[in-house]
């Protein structure tokens, strides 16, 4: 491996945008699922342990080095900048770069482990990479990882506990859906009972679930079995945090072909906000106590998070006041909102003039629901 160089996978959940990204594995084990493109040209590996071991090792060199131009609270930036060019290559300069970063403006006590599926490792190799990175960057308080439900089910409780024992704080998973239905339409290879046992297991063992739902992904014909089953699936698992990731048809996806074989009927942007109503109404706010969040700009109502207990009644008025809004009003925000722009949509009267005018106008000629539909996606494409 090149001198000072450490790798760097393509992703990381939102939510660990400030944290150190350690690449564990690379690319996806499964990479089947239909509506995601992002490994689909890469072959997964896992990285030897050692290998791993010596990004740690270059990391924490890193970081001692830029630690050592702070005096009195300040970094010596001519330091740091000859340093980072005195580096031997650009891989390196990136590499620095990063860490440094993570240092002044990330997230100093967190460390995420990618790539798509890391609880695919065998555990003691894991459990070796997670005490490493403890030993060498004791200031970390929060490690996590991706692992996909039917990995989790596999996992014996004993090796979560020793994961748990090592230092692994919380799980990310993509559950997406929790009906087996809309599981095999998009070929997730995990079921309702993976999702459960799994997400019991992580939970049993003291680690933080976090998990992931995806509106609108089983299209017009399983939206209610969308909804009332991952409630269920939320209900029995009560997860730490329930991450909104509205569905997408991407153009190039395996999904595509489905609706072109008129297997699938992606339903519309309002619909989907209707379906995420509907799973929180099936929501026991006696079993699931988690938080639900929006933290994705694919998002309609970035709006709607709050604790699944004592925020619910809340969440569902919030929407219901959005859905109650006239047509006209409603497809302003949905534009502006999937043009990017990350507001409320009380606070619509807070565009540039020019640009609400720009959404007033398009919003009003475009009469024919195809069309519009055709428009906010082409918007949202581009978010993913
Ligand atoms: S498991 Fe995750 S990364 Fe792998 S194909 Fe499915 S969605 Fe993509």
């Amino acid at each position: 491996m090149e001198q000072g160089v450490f790798q760097i996978g393509p992703i990381r959940p939102p939510s660990e945008a400030n944290s150190l990204l350690l690449r564990v594995t690379e690319n996806c084990p499964w990479n089947k699922c239909k509506f995601c493109m992002l490994y689909k040209n890469s072959t997964f590996h896992t990285r030897p342990v050692a290998e791993v071991k010596k990004d740690i090792d270059v990391m924490a060199e890193y970081r001692d080095r830029i630690l050592a131009h702070m005096h009195q609270g300040e970094y010596d930036m001519q330091a740091i900048r000859q340093e980072y060019l005195s580096m031997p290559t650009d891989d390196a300069r990136i590499c620095y770069q990063m860490v440094f970063t993570w240092l002044t403006e990330g997230d100093r006590q967190a460390i995420f482990l990618q790539d798509a599926n890391t609880l695919v490792l065998r555990p003691e190799w894991l459990i070796e990479i997670v005490s490493y990175v403890r030993e060498r960057f004791p200031e970390i308080q929060r490690i996590t990882s991706y692992g996909r439900a039917n990995t989790l089910a596999r996992i014996s409780q004993e090796d979560f506990k020793r994961l748990r024992e090592a230092g692994l704080d919380r799980i990310h998973s993509g559950y997406e859906s929790g009906s087996d239905k809309v599981l095999q339409l998009i070929s997730k290879g995990a079921t309702q009972e993976d999702e459960i046992i799994g997400g019991k297991k992580v939970k049993e063992a003291g680690i933080e679930l976090s998990i992931y739902f995806m509106p609108g992904v089983g299209g017009k014909a399983l939206s209610d079995e969308n909804a009332i089953e991952t409630a269920k699936v939320i209900n029995e698992v009560n997860p730490d945090f329930v991450r909104l990731r509205t569905f997408i048809l991407r153009t190039g996806s395996l999904m595509e072909e489905l609706r072109d074989a008129g297997l699938y009927q992606e339903q519309r942007d309002i619909d989907k906000l209707v379906e995420i109503r509907k799973m929180l109404a099936h929501i026991d706010p006696k079993r699931a106590h988690g938080k639900l969040t929006s933290d994705h700009i694919i998002n309609l109502l970035q709006e709607v998070t709050g604790y699944l207990d004592k925020d619910l009644s809340s969440m569902l008025e919030y929407i219901d006041t959005f859905l109650a809004l006239p047509d006209r009003e409603q497809k302003q925000y949905q534009l502006a909102r999937r043009m990017g722009f990350p507001l409320d949509w009380k606070y619509l009267y807070r565009l540039q003039p020019q640009d609400q005018a720009r959404v007033e106008e398009m919003s009003k000629n475009i009469v024919d629901e195809k069309e519009w539909e055709a428009l906010l996606h082409r918007f949202t494409d581009r978010y993913i």
